[in-house]
């Protein structure tokens, strides 16, 4: 050993020596192992071999202002805690001295009464007599010192013996130095490694040879154990030792990283590595070492390789992919995006955009839905939008929104695919028009009306308010088509479609029901008052009628009303209501808006729609339909010049019946030639009683269009009359004036033929379908009957023009006039006063029985006028 060696030569040869050579041993020993107990052993064999009672070593503290006690043997010294802890730490700025003097490499010696006075009233009790203080030394360096104290008087020290302790004291230092040091690499060796541990990766050590020199952490699949003084090619497998030896001239070439890779065959897959190496200064600086890292990168490789196949096969889709930040900003496009946007292949303006950014304005909503949704719940949404595209019309897309997860579980942001869906859009778009919308108005049809009725009355069952239903029917639209060709006909519809629409309420539904039925639906009424200012509203554009090629005819509107929940409790017997209600306002007169609820006694027919059709099929085929006569008043002499017959239906249910509503039933149940046949025949049976008794009055008979139409009805009525024993010139036929004018070739035949054989035509209804007398100049009339709406108007001054041109026109054209619907006194001498020749109305009777008006045949009505 080379310190006892060195020491041999100062020793002197004393009795001593033994002691200061096993100091020696116990120093050195600290080369390996300064361990807080060796210290100590250290300073006792140090401060025996001194002949001192106790013996202290302390360290200088980084700054250099004070020194550490680290360790201590007290031998016989007996140190009182308070003294103890005070020399725990001295300070070098009170201990002046004691600094300068270690510093320059010199032991201090005192006597206690040397000290400074604090430090003697100290030490004085304990008993110390004096003290010796040895400089540790490393480099020149103060490190610290050994403090022997002494119990008795300073001895005559031996020849040597300050240089024997200033030797040990060197190697002291030099322990003490080294155990620190590798205490220090230990612990940062350990932190390295538990660093580098925490890894996966394997960090190894190699000097400039390729032996391995250290391994601090280590992988799975890579070869651990005691690698430590094996050269690379037998520590690791071929592969990785080949590309660590090409690797490692450069990297001990160079300051910076150098990367290697290599693959590890196994059975499993293999495995993928990548490496750096980095040239460290060795740690007895002989020369450089590397340091290499080695990391499996294969989960990572197969990963891209996931995403780049992944990607490639999104850049095939027509589908784009993309992703959003949480604040809805585009972070990742696929390549159809800048398709789907219609730019230039890169896009490169779409990412940190928001994605509202390209989205119709109109749909932005429906997207921040779509959004919260999807944060929401977590589960993907689809929704449908509109991207605006760098030039040209947006297109329809649907998206499929997912979230995009975070590693803390909460969504980060979403993740889209986009498909374009223009023409499926644009095509159920269409389809969805067709399916719920009406063509020729663009209104919505049955279908959509369900729909919406059910809705509304949802929403009030829910707020507890109301839902009015009106079924508008066209009076005598067929007639308008037959006259003026279907194209006309849609005209007439689509422009009173408009009409009507025009005085609703925005949220108000106006309806196709089909043929010339309208559904009106007034949702969300506040009160009945509302009601029924749409409901005068709607009577106006009934009276407005519809300019038609220059032609003004005036479609009358029947419109019959129900509410929700006065009249009825869901949607289907809401329709109902309205439905017979309608029907009930046309037999009430045209331009007739009526309510469900002033209609009690037809409460039945809506429920009963159904039945009251089978039961009149069975009142015509029973034969149970009844025939009253209306006189017709000659409005000089209030004679009674004829009578109109006027069929009557008495339902057991429902009690009397409008023809109104039966007569239409019986066209559309195909009973009505078999209903004119009983009418005709009562009448006529009566008719020829009439005649027997001597009475002159004329039948009115009145004919619907199908009837007329019928081949066969213009023989049967000549035979039926003259198997009476009747003259066809003891009847009138009445036909619309619509009616008259369909068809008009075939009509004017029939008629001509009924005219020839002696039968007088009367136009009846005159003025409601049309309004010009022109076209009546070439038909086989003989009377005008004016319709009841304009009796009701001579109030006005207006009305009284009206049936003032009526009349001279009439004449004008050599026709017979007579007026309907005369109910006043007022009325009638007006319209005597005009010139009419004939006046029908309740002024004069209403319809009554047969025998109430032979009576009125026989009497004459002259007290009416
Ligand atoms: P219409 O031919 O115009 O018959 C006149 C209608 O006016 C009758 O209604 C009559 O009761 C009503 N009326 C008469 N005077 C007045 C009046 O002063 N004021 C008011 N407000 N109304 C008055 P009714 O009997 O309900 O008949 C309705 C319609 O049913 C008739 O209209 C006719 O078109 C049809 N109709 C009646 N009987 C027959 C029939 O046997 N065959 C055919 N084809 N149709 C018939
Ligand atoms: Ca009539
Ligand atoms: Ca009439």
């Amino acid at each position: 050993m080379t310190a006892r060696r060195d020491f041999a030569e100062v020793v002197p040869q004393r009795n001593s020596t033994r002691d200061f050579l096993e100091a020696l041993d116990a120093v050195s020993q600290l080369i390996t192992d300064a361990g807080e107990d060796a210290l100590a052993r250290t300073l006792m064999v140090i401060g025996q071999a001194a002949r001192a009672g106790a013996a202290a070593l302390y360290r200088h503290q980084a700054g250099g202002l004070s020194a550490q006690h680290v360790a201590g043997w007290r031998g016989d010294v007996s140190l009182p805690a308070d003294v103890a802890a005070k020399l725990a730490r001295l300070d070098y700025r009170i201990y002046r001295d004691l600094h300068d003097t270690l510093s320059a490499g010199l032991m201090l010696e005192r006597h206690v009464s040397e000290l400074l006075p604090a430090t003697q009233v100290m030490l004085g009790p304990i008993g110390l007599q004096h003290l010796l203080c040895v400089p540790l030394l490393d480099g020149g360096e103060l490190v610290g010192f050994i403090a022997l104290a002494y119990l008795d008087a300073p001895r005559r020290r031996e020849a040597g013996e300050p240089r024997f302790l200033a030797t040990l004291a060197n190697y002291l230092a030099l322990a003490l130095v080294r155990h620190e040091a590798e205490s220090r690499l230990r612990v940062n060796a350990q932190r390295l490694s538990t660093l580098v541990g925490a890894t996966e990766d394997m960090v190894f050590e190699l000097d400039g040879g390729g032996m391995v020199i250290n391994v601090w952490s280590s992988h799975p699949a890579l070869p651990s154990a005691s690698l430590v003084g094996l050269p690379l090619d037998r520590a690791f497998p071929q592969d990785m030792a080949w590309a660590l030896r090409q690797a490692m001239p450069r990297a001990l070439a160079s300051d910076g990283r150098e990367q290697f890779e290599f693959t590890l065959p196994r059975l499993e897959g293999a495995i993928y590595c990548i490496g750096r190496l980095q040239a460290v200064p060795s740690e007895n600086g002989n020369g450089r070492h590397l340091v290499a890292l080695v990391r499996d990168v294969t989960e990572l490789m197969r990963e891209e390789a996931r995403r780049r196949s992944m990607v490639e096969t999104l850049d095939l889709l027509e589908e784009a992919v993309i992703e959003l930040s949480a604040d809805g900003r585009l972070s990742r496009v696929s390549a159809a995006w800048s398709q789907l946007r219609g730019g230039d292949e890169s896009d490169p303006q779409s990412l940190g955009q928001p994605l509202s950014e390209f989205v119709h304005p109109d749909d932005h909503a429906t997207l921040v839905r779509a959004y919260g949704e999807v944060l929401r719940s977590g589960e993907p949404v689809t929704v449908r939008f509109r991207l605006v595209r760098a030039v040209g019309e947006p297109v329809w897309l649907e998206a499929k929104l997912l979230p995009n997860w975070g590693a803390d579980g909460l969504a980060q942001g979403l993740r889209g695919v986009l498909r374009d869906v223009t023409a499926a859009h644009l095509s159920e778009a269409h389809i969805r028009q067709l399916a719920l919308y009406d063509g020729l108005t663009g209104l919505p049809n049955r279908v959509l009306l369900d729909d919406l009725l059910n809705q509304a009355l949802a929403r009030a069952r829910r707020h507890g308010s109301r839902v009015a239903l009106g079924f508008i029917d066209l009076d005598h639209f067929k007639q308008i088509n037959d006259a003026f060709g279907h194209q006309a006909g849609d005209q007439v519809l689509a422009t009173l479609a408009r009409q009507i629409r025009s005085v609703l309420r925005e949220e108000d539904v106006l309806a196709r029901w089909g043929g010339d039925e309208f559904i009106v639906m007034l949702p969300d009424l506040p009160d009945l008052a509302t009601l029924s200012n749409v409901a005068e509203r709607l009577r106006e554009i009934a009276r407005q009628g519809v300019v038609l090629e220059g032609i003004e005819t005036r479609p009358t509107i029947s419109i019959g009303m129900a509410v929700y929940p006065d009249n009825a409790d869901n949607a289907e017997s809401l329709l109902r209501a309205a439905d017979s209600t309608m029907y009930h306002a046309k037999a009430m007169g045209r331009n007739n808006v009526q309510f469900y609820g002033d209609i009690v006694h037809l409460k039945s027919i809506g429920r009963e729609h159904m039945a009251i059709q089978t039961r009149l099929n069975h009142a015509v085929l029973g034969n149970e339909l009844q025939v009253f006569y209306q006189p017709i008043v000659n409005a000089r002499t209030g004679e009674v010049s004829s009578v109109e017959a006027l069929a009557r239906w008495h339902d057991d249910v429902a009690g009397w019946i409008t023809p109104q509503l039966f007569i239409p039933m019986a066209e559309k149940l195909g009973l009505i030639s078999e209903l004119s046949e009983q009418i005709t025949v009562q009448a006529l049976t009566k008719l020829k009683g009439w005649r027997e008794r001597g009475l002159k009055q004329q039948l009115a008979l009145n004919v619907s269009r199908n009837l007329l139409f019928s081949p066969r009805f213009v023989k049967n009525l000549i035979a039926t009359v003259e198997e009476y024993g009747l003259r066809p010139a003891d009847v009138m036929i009445e036909v619309t004036e619509s009616l008259a004018l369909t068809d008009h070739a075939r009509q004017s035949r029939h008629l001509r033929q009924l005219h020839e054989a002696g039968f007088r035509i009367a136009i009846d209804d005159f003025g409601t379908g049309y309004s010009s007398l022109s076209q009546l100049h070439d038909m086989p009339v003989d009377v005008l009957k004016v319709d009841l709406s304009f009796t009701a108007r001579l109030n006005q001054e207006a009305g009284r023009r009206i049936m003032q041109a009526i009349v001279q026109m009439a004449h004008s054209l050599g026709m017979e006039v007579v007026v309907e619907g005369v109910e006043t006194l007022d009325a009638a001498r007006f319209l005597q006063g005009l010139g009419v020749e004939k006046m029908q109305g309740f002024h004069f009777s209403e319809p009554v029985p047969a025998g109430v008006c032979e009576l009125h045949m026989q009497l004459g009505l002259d007290g009416k006028i």
